[in-house]
């Protein structure tokens, strides 16, 4: 049994159900989970000085699409709208492979981890014929990374032919995706306290997959006890294409095909009227909310404030915009500033989302808060800085009001360092960019 004490804290803001801020106190560490914080003194096997440190709980990302890390940058595709976007990526997307799909992930929670993200899922939604098991690679990347991973096995079964935009080739049959959905749950899927490896099951959008695969997803996921995904309301393309085909908006819609409730949570939510938004908070049904990612596709802003007020689970994501964690929860914070004034949450309470709300989309009592029996995922930041001078006087608020760009100083997963006074300690960063750099090269080139 190792043990590690992160000893003197300068504050804990632990997040738990009493909002409790703790101030020059202990954690204390068994393995993976939170044994004791508070003024005890204590010894440990490993042990860090952390007087000018401040703890907070390691930040979830509910919604991410770690491929699309090597497409982010495209002077060709910038200033497109998000349908010609999406049409143009897709001549990309179709030739990923088992390598573009490492690379790309490993890159991205390096990038994760250092900015406090200590939990990602990933909604993976591109499987080519013939490249093997793309998620495996993914799996190998965490466990490499010692990220704590979820993986939504996404799928689209309708494509041009049929109307939509992915091409012919990057589509599956129903039959196809369903097997291999449940395969994925039966090698990959943990579902123990503390567990570091989930799946999801997470058709891509209704642009892109059939009313019988919506259907059957959540029926599969339901059998076999994991959660569901997908992206829904997030422009006023979808609705508007929802509306035409199936004389409901896009939220009535998804009720219909049992795509409702507390096992349920949707990319974006931004286009959704009042009704929508009662609709959410009756069945219990989340959001994950990315806000550099539909301020960059100009989809509009997620109506945050009211989805809290009613009680609407919501989460922090970043939609393969960014893999910057600390940056998606400053610019929520911005945002909603920006457009809801003194109406929008504050800085601790989108701390909460991205944190609490978090763990609540991905089903997990044992993730978002510090304290004992809590998972011992966290990060640390040092107020011992020229950026954070004056900033410490509301450590709850700092990194919206502040912000802290990163890196972090620590960052703890399942009770590993796995950073150490900013660096990564489980990879090489220098090689591994380089590798992952190549690899982009040679995937674009395709
Ligand atoms: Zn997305």
């Amino acid at each position: 049994m190792a043990t590690l004490l992160i000893r003197n804290a300068r504050y804990i803001v632990s997040c738990d159900d009493k909002d409790t801020l703790w101030e020059h106190a202990n954690l204390f560490i068994r393995d993976n989970v939170i044994e004791y914080i508070g003024e005890r003194r204590m010894q440990a096997d490993q042990c860090i000085d952390a007087s000018d440190l401040i703890l907070y709980p390691g930040l979830i990302n509910t919604h991410h699409h770690l491929f699309r890390i090597f497409s982010r940058n495209l002077p060709e595709v910038q200033s497109m709208g998000l349908l010609p976007w999406l049409r143009a990526l897709y001549g990309m997307w179709r030739h990923l492979d088992g390598e573009s799909v490492y690379w790309s992930s490993l890159a991205g929670m390096g990038e994760l981890l250092k900015s406090g993200c200590t939990t990602c899922l990933d909604h993976h939604y591109v499987f080519p014929a013939g490249v093997g098991d793309l998620l495996a690679n993914q799996f190998r990347a965490a466990a490499l990374a010692g990220m704590r991973f979820h993986a939504a096995r996404g799928s689209m079964d309708l494509s041009e032919k049929d109307g939509a935009l992915p091409p012919d080739s990057l589509v599956q049959s129903m039959d196809e995706i369903l097997a291999d959905s449940e395969r994925l749950v039966k090698v990959w899927h943990d579902e123990s306290r503390f567990s570091m490896r989930q799946v999801a099951l997470a058709p891509c959008s209704l642009f892109s997959a059939s009313a019988d695969l919506m259907r059957e997803s959540a029926a599969l996921a339901r059998r076999l006890g994991v959660r569901l995904h997908t992206h829904a309301a997030g422009t006023r393309d979808e609705e508007r294409y929802v509306l035409e085909r199936f004389g409901m908006r896009p939220a009535a819609y998804l009720a219909t095909l049992g795509w409702t409730g507390t096992d349920v949570w949707y990319a974006h939510g931004i286009r959704l009227n009042d009704s929508d938004l009662h609709l959410l908070a009756e069945t219990g049904t989340g959001v994950a909310h990315c806000p550099v990612s539909n301020m960059q596709r100009a989809s509009g802003v997620c109506r945050v404030p009211e989805m809290l007020r009613l009680g609407i689970p919501v989460g922090l994501g970043s939609d393969g915009a960014s893999s910057n964690l600390l940056e998606e929860l400053r610019t929520a914070y911005l945002l909603h500033r920006l457009a809801a004034g003194t109406g929008a949450p504050d800085g601790y309470q989108l701390l909460k989302l991205a944190t609490r709300g978090s763990a609540q989309l991905l089903g997990r009592d044992d993730l978002g808060a510090l304290a004992p029996n809590m998972a011992a995922d966290l990060f640390a930041v040092s107020l011992d800085k020229l950026a954070l001078v004056g900033a410490q006087f509301d450590p709850k608020a700092l990194l919206c009001t502040v912000g802290c760009g990163g890196p972090v100083d620590y960052t703890i997963v399942n009770g590993v360092a796995v950073v150490q006074k900013g660096e990564l300690t489980t990879f090489d960063e220098a090689r591994a960019a380089a590798r992952a750099n190549l690899a982009a090269r040679r995937y674009l080139r395709r």
